[in-house]
């Protein structure tokens, strides 16, 4: 397929040697409810994800001795229904005695960001991970598919499971039963282990040119070391060139469109078992998909995530724009394991950080949100959707030029203006609100946003390391990774914004909102001729009473 620098070959009978060594060499630490201390274990978050056969979160745990596996059985997950009040005892006896589902249980939680007071919900714990679908979508027929509201039903599992442990992926934890983290989730400095990376490569022989999963595979490279002979050897060489080398991430091109589907096809027809995990098998595998998206439609090829180990693809767009200083970034940042974050976009990162937040304040996320746009006559349309506003440049030659450029200018001034959906057009602010320039709509000075809440350490994040990058530290490739993928995470955090807020507060005119917010982000940017009142919208950026003082947003260079 491609010519690497073959720098050693082995043969494989080495590889069929080892291949029938002992697998798993590592320490297991069952997790147990946590009676007094047991045995501590000091290390990073490399993976983790639900076992559905045992009922179970696996997360493996690096350290410099090893990795270690860490399996938690008492975690349970549920999801959280609202129904009339009146409805709420016939319908926990009627669950009861569904087979889905272990236990209910009326709770007190907020079901929008908007809302003051929390409200009775019936919790619904099912009794295996794998029917928590299930149970909600029974629940959601039950109430005609309009009179329940469900929520927290398509939350992760390990992202659950993170946010019930205050912990996540890539940060560096103890563990003697109970989890503890060890540094600030936030942190700016933070270290990354010295994980051993490779990468997995294959030949083949392929007569047409572009590979075929019926062509024969001639030989395999992992890292600087390459096995070849029949199509059984090499399936064998990897399995021992794996356990030989033991890495913790392994890197391949295009591995979940083709490398890995077709060794899973080469080693089920020739019968061997392929071991690429620290566990056998993969996990969170999804059938390939296609979807329309920003005018194009977007093939997605089904995911091999690999068991204790990272199996990261280098034409992923955050390690390739970033790296893995860029991956470890957004992973620490939104929850998501780095092999997930890695196959998601940085929006996704964004909507999940946004629903991690809302989680630690007591509020729970709406499933299957349906909030069509409300009705705007076309005067509103015409005066919110301005868009952009483009000077006509003058003809000629100019010296003396200066260039100004707006640092995160969208970002900044969701976080100045306290932009999110429940502050825009909020109860409490009829009177005394921020008033949106040229629009008749008003923000909240009482309360600051989700989204502003969210954006401004991102913010403070991507300043931070803009200036460190540009010092010579050893660290300055990390820097510059981490200032990439966050810009990124800002230049998409607005599309998304639309997606989870909207569903965080449930508010009616959540896609309405999103539109003016647009408009009156576009507004903002306060040039000498832009008119409409954007140098009001600059002048006014403090009048929030709760609301920080607002930081730089402008720089010039
Ligand atoms: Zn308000």
């Amino acid at each position: 397929m491609r010519s690497w620098p073959w720098k050693s070959r082995r043969r494989c009978g080495r590889a069929r040697r080892e291949h029938f060594r002992s697998p798993l060499p590592r320490t297991i630490i069952p997790a147990k409810p946590h009676r007094g201390r047991g045995r501590r274990t000091q290390g990073w978050i490399l993976d983790a994800h639900p076992d559905y056969e045992r009922d179970s979160v696996v997360l493996w745990l690096w350290t410099p001795s090893g990795v270690h596996r860490v399996e938690d059985r008492t975690f349970r997950p549920s999801f959280f229904v609202k129904v009339p009040p009146p409805e709420l005892p016939d319908l926990q006896r009627r669950l009861g005695i569904l087979d889905q589902v272990a236990a209910t249980r009326v709770v007190m939680r907020r079901t929008g960001l908007a809302a003051e007071e929390p409200e009775p919900l019936l919790e619904v714990v099912p009794r295996h991970f794998a029917d928590l679908r299930d149970a909600a979508r029974i629940v959601d027929s039950a109430g005609k598919y309009y009179e329940y509201e469900l929520y927290d039903v398509d939350l992760r599992l390990t992202q659950r499971y993170f946010l019930q442990h205050g912990i996540f992926p890539m940060g560096l934890v103890a563990y003697d039963g109970t989890w503890r983290a060890l540094e600030e989730h936030f942190a700016l400095e933070y270290e990354v282990p010295p994980l051993k990376r490779d990468v997995l490569d294959v030949r083949i022989d392929a007569p047409a040119g572009i590979p075929r999963m019926d062509d024969r595979l001639l030989a395999a490279s992992l890292g600087d070391e390459t096995v070849d002979g029949s199509e059984e050897d090499v399936l064998h060489g990897i399995n021992a060139l794996i356990e030989d080398r033991d890495p913790d991430v392994v890197f391949t091109d295009g591995g979940d469109a083709f490398l890995m589907p077709y060794l899973q096809k080469k080693a089920e027809a020739s019968g061997v078992e392929l071991r690429l995990g620290r566990d056998p098998g993969f996990h969170g595998t999804r059938s390939a998909k296609s979807y329309f998206t920003y005018g194009k439609i977007v093939y997605k090829p089904s995911q091999y995530l690999l068991k204790g180990r990272l199996h990261l693809d280098r034409g992923h767009f955050a390690v390739r724009e970033s790296g893995f200083a860029g991956l470890v970034e957004l992973s620490r940042l939104s929850s998501l394991t780095p092999q997930e974050q890695a196959r998601l976009t940085p929006g996704t990162a964004f909507t999940s950080m946004q629903t991690n937040l809302a989680h630690r304040d007591g509020v729970v996320v709406l499933w299957k949100k349906n909030l069509p746009e409300a009705f705007k006559t076309a005067e509103d349309l015409v005066l919110g959707d301005r868009g952009g506003f483009i000077f006509e440049p003058e003809v000629g030659l100019h010296e003396g030029i200066v260039e100004v450029d707006y640092a995160s200018l969208y970002p900044n001034i969701m976080v100045k203006h306290n932009i999110s959906q429940e502050t825009l057009e909020c109860p409490c602010c009829l009177l005394n609100g921020q008033r949106v320039p040229g629009l008749k709509y008003h923000l909240c000075t009482r309360r600051l946003g989700l989204i502003p809440r969210v954006l401004r350490p991102l913010v403070e994040r991507k300043r931070y390391y803009k200036r460190m990058k540009k010092e010579r530290t050893p660290l300055q490739e990390v820097y510059e990774g981490r200032d990439t993928i966050l810009k990124w995470l800002l230049v998409t955090s607005f599309s998304d914004i639309r997606g989870t807020a909207t569903r965080a507060t449930a508010a009616s005119s959540a896609t309405r909102r999103s539109t003016r917010t647009r408009a009156t982000s576009s507004s903002t940017p306060c040039g000498s001729r832009s008119g409409r009142g954007s140098r009001s919208c600059m002048a006014s950026s403090t009048r929030c009473g709760s609301v920080p003082p607002p930081s730089p947003a402008i720089c010039v260079r």
